[in-house]
């Protein structure tokens, strides 16, 4: 995927091909932001660029992303480039090993044999053992002119700080969602308004978006709406009930999640009446009707107890005395019912 083909991310795309165009690219990067965001796909496009045997050279050289070369880094499986990730098999905290890193010292030692460069792509960088660190660490402090390193991270806190300081680091914003709407419109058969749906809960990540099913988004729409503003939350027993059977499965941080997005769009109407539900968009009139009923102070502390609820969680605090809270403070402002018990 040469630069033409990603979408957004310009400054650093930009940047790049500025160092490539006047000879100036460093010896280390590190592209960090959130996961799944095109990070990698920079990386290989960077990695064509330098290989590829009919490159565009005008003020934005790129690659052709066609020839003999391209292809290989596609897969891979080019001479010149290494791409190390953390070892698949691994079902928990994957890491890439020390052994992973050794492999770069075989490649660096001989010069290129086709492009200008021999390219080390580091992907998810962060899960390197301590061992595997300090290795590339030695490589990094003397690094022969030939060589460039691309390492990848959406943690890159959980990188060693002299790695850090020895790449230049080039950070990747979440893309517009338009954008994403729109590469998803013409590079999908997705319908017009599964495109929308699937692109307001993507946070601005292509590669999430392109995760995402449509359908499957609709059916935790339904599911999760219903809990949250539906017949459980008329009386106190089925607040009990429900609370404690989203505990049982395990489903809390999944209904923070989606509690979390349906307040939002409560919000945003209760702002502006003329704005339109973002991810809730099948409860338009419900959610026009919950604006008036809430008022948007009361909007955000409810999504504060909601974020609370989402750290208690990560501290396993008791969740369902937390969420009957929660959800006895929401029929408050609705009014639903006059006593808790
Ligand atoms: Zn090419």
């Amino acid at each position: 995927m040469p630069f033409h083909h990603i979408i957004g991310h310009q400054r650093p795309i930009k940047w790049l091909q500025t160092a490539v165009k006047i000879n100036h690219l460093g010896h280390a990067y590190l592209f960090h932001g959130e996961p799944a965001i095109g990070k990698r796909y920079t990386a290989m496009a960077l990695t064509q660029l330098l290989h590829c045997e009919h490159r565009q050279n005008d003020s934005t050289p790129d690659a052709c992303g066609t020839c003999r070369s391209c292809h290989q880094v596609e897969q891979a499986i080019h001479p010149d480039c290494l791409l190390i990730q953390p070892e698949e098999g691994q079902k928990q905290n994957p890491k890439i090993k020390i052994d992973q890193i050794r492999a770069i010292e075989h490649l660096v030692i001989y010069r290129p044999l086709v492009g200008s460069h021999k390219i080390c792509l580091i992907d998810d960088a962060d899960t390197m053992t301590i061992e595997a660190a300090n290795a590339l660490l030695k490589t990094l402090e003397d690094p022969p002119d030939h060589c460039l390193f691309l390492l990848i991270s959406s943690r890159p806190e959980h990188l060693l700080p002299t790695i850090r300081s020895r790449c230049i680091a080039l950070r990747f914003a979440p893309l517009p969602i338009h954008d994403i709407d729109a590469f998803l419109t013409q590079h999908t058969s997705m319908k017009s308004n599964d495109t929308t749906l699937v692109s307001a809960f993507s946070e601005g990540r292509l590669g999430q978006a392109l995760r995402l099913d449509p359908e499957e988004l609709k059916i935790k729409l339904r599911q999760y709406w219903a809990l949250l503003f539906g017949e459980p939350l008329t009386s106190a027993a089925q607040v009990f009930d429900m609370s404690e059977s989203l505990v049982k499965a395990n489903q809390v941080p999944e209904a923070i999640y989606w509690f979390q997005q349906a307040l939002r769009d409560v919000l945003l109407l209760a702002l502006d009446e003329s704005k339109t539900p973002m991810f809730y968009r099948d409860q338009v009139h419900t959610i026009q009707q919950l604006a008036k009923q809430i008022t948007p102070s009361a909007i955000i502390e409810l999504l504060q107890e909601l974020h609370q609820l989402e750290r208690g969680h990560q501290r396993n605090l008791n969740m369902q005395i937390r969420l009957e809270q929660f959800f006895f403070h929401l029929q408050d402002h609705l009014d639903l019912v006059s006593t808790h018990e």
